[in-house]
């Protein structure tokens, strides 16, 4: 008997090769040409709320897109509900740089469609992992005992900073409950730390009340001798001191917690200190600001994010531990459908034991490109030519007697305002500014509030407006950083 609910025995659609390869060629010369385009776009989107949803049909739709109308959206909705990361005149927040070998790595990582939660389900997604971090954790002049040669610690990619300060603050979090049994756990991270951390603590139970902020000095760095106070309370005050996240670039400002005296309170309290250096910590690789990550064999964790500063594109956030033990006891749980014979036998890394999620992408192969790409010396090149454009940004800042610095210079933000007669009207102008430049589409910086620059160049006082230039993209040149002053500067007469 036929079956007349049988359903027919075509073949599903799918795009082949052939068909892929076509139009993949085509896909990469449309990112080939954006690139060569981008200078030409407002660097923000003009969008309002609505505009590219209401460009979109109600529903999917029920007979294929041709491709021809697929490319021709990406015109017409698309490109007008961008805000240009890849701008050379983008220098909002952090940036979020892109590079051709990174873009290669991410579509090889599609292409190969590989899931890599554990070694078995693609080993070369989780080798080509060990040894790239570890090569990074070299070139950051890392200690060894955060490579995986040392057989203890190694390193992990990371979606986001923010999942791992998350993933190291529930390990620590464990760690205290077996060290101070019964006792509720308490983190400490200073008042310029990032907002990751506050959320970190919300979602992992230890819960936000019982996040310390550790006041600043004037140079907006963790003051180590107000961690040890703190600690030292909490402590008589039966609670477990049991996670510190000190900061290498602040968000705000790029300011550097002093991660040594840091880490010797840590380590004489028995915290866990994490070292969030999410967009400076890249600028290792020069010898030059190594310093900034002085004292990182006292640090359990480190962290930062070749998907803000070190040409690989969003998300590649790279974690290493001086010991994994602690993040895998907290993160594994082994049903019997993952168990393995190699995972079994305890002779490889399995990463979803690393982190929160299980599934993971082939997310080194762009790191891995980038860092055979450019090579070290390359890597090098990159970060010294963007500190040099915002050493000369800081200069004409400095020489402007309508200016004033906001804040000490790290790496390549610059913190500046415009000075006026009081501090309401300091601000007002401020935002009008930003207001002003970021409306021309010529440019894009975003700001951040600090405390104001006394006469003997301390920080001190109630929180003042501050225009943040970040510099970071890929294409930004000379020309571009003078363009942005020439326009900060004109329009510094309208506000
Ligand atoms: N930590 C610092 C110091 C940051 O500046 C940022 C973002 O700018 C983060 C953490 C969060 O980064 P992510 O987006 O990778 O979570």
């Amino acid at each position: 008997m036929p079956d007349d609910h049988a359903a027919p025995r075509n073949n599903p659609p799918h795009m082949g090769p052939d068909e892929f390869r076509e139009l993949g060629h085509r896909m990469v010369d449309w990112i080939a040409d954006y690139m060569r385009r981008v200078e030409s776009f407002p660097v923000r989107s003009g969008a309002k709320p609505g505009d590219i949803a209401a460009m979109l049909p109600d529903h999917a739709p029920e007979s294929p897109d041709g491709w021809d109308a697929i490319f021709a959206d990406l015109e017409r909705i698309v490109l007008p509900g961008l805000t240009h990361w890849q701008h050379p005149r983008f220098f909002a927040y952090f940036p979020a740089n892109a590079s051709g070998p990174a873009i290669l790595g991410d579509l090889l990582a599609s292409g190969l469609g590989v899931q890599g939660m554990l070694w078995s389900t693609s080993p070369a997604c989780t080798e080509i992992e060990t040894v790239t971090l570890d090569w990074l954790a070299d070139l950051l002049g890392l200690p060894e005992i955060f490579t995986s040669r040392s057989g203890v610690g190694g390193g992990v990619i990371q979606g986001t900073a923010s999942e791992a300060v998350l993933a190291c603050m529930i390990a620590a979090r464990d760690r205290a409950a077996t060290t101070h049994a019964g006792r509720a756990p308490v983190v400490y991270t200073s008042d310029q730390a990032h907002s990751s951390v506050m959320k970190a603590a919300g979602l992992c139970g230890v819960g936000r009340d019982r996040v310390r902020l550790v006041p600043t000095d004037e140079r907006l760095a963790m003051r180590a001798g107000a961690l040890r106070d703190m600690i030292d309370a909490d402590r008589a005050a039966g609670l477990a001191p049991a996670f510190v996240c000190a900061t290498v670039g602040t968000t705000s400002s790029t300011a550097v917690d002093p991660v040594r005296a840091v880490g010797e309170v840590c380590r004489d309290a028995g915290c866990w200190l994490h070292i969030d250096a999410a967009f400076a910590g890249v600028a290792a690789v020069c010898p030059e600001h190594r310093w900034m990550l002085d004292g990182a064999e006292l640090a359990d964790s480190v962290n930062t994010n070749p998907h803000k500063w070190l040409l690989t594109n969003f998300d590649c956030s790279t974690l290493w531990l001086r010991d994994r033990r602690p993040l895998i006891e907290s993160m594994a749980i082994t049903p019997e459908y993952l168990r393995n014979q190699a995972s079994d036998a305890g002779a490889v890394i399995d990463y979803r034991d690393w982190h929160v999620p299980l599934g993971r992408r082939f997310r080194s192969l762009k790191l891995w490109f980038v860092l055979r790409h450019y090579g070290a010396e390359g890597l090098r090149a990159y970060i010294r030519e963007h500190v040099r454009l915002a050493e000369w940004f800081e200069a004409q800042v400095v020489a402007d007697d309508r200016f004033e610095l906001a804040a000490p210079r790290t790496t390549s933000l610059v913190c500046f305002r415009l000075r006026a007669a009081d501090a309401a009207q300091a601000d007002r102008r401020n935002r009008a500014l930003m207001d002003a430049v970021n409306d021309s589409g010529r440019l894009f910086l975003t700001h951040t509030t600090l405390p104001a620059l006394d006469a003997t160049g301390g920080l001190t006082g109630a929180p003042r407006l501050t225009l943040r230039l970040a510099i970071g993209s890929a294409s930004t040149r000379e020309q571009h950083v003078h363009e942005a002053w020439n326009a900060i500067s004109a329009a510094a007469e309208q506000v």
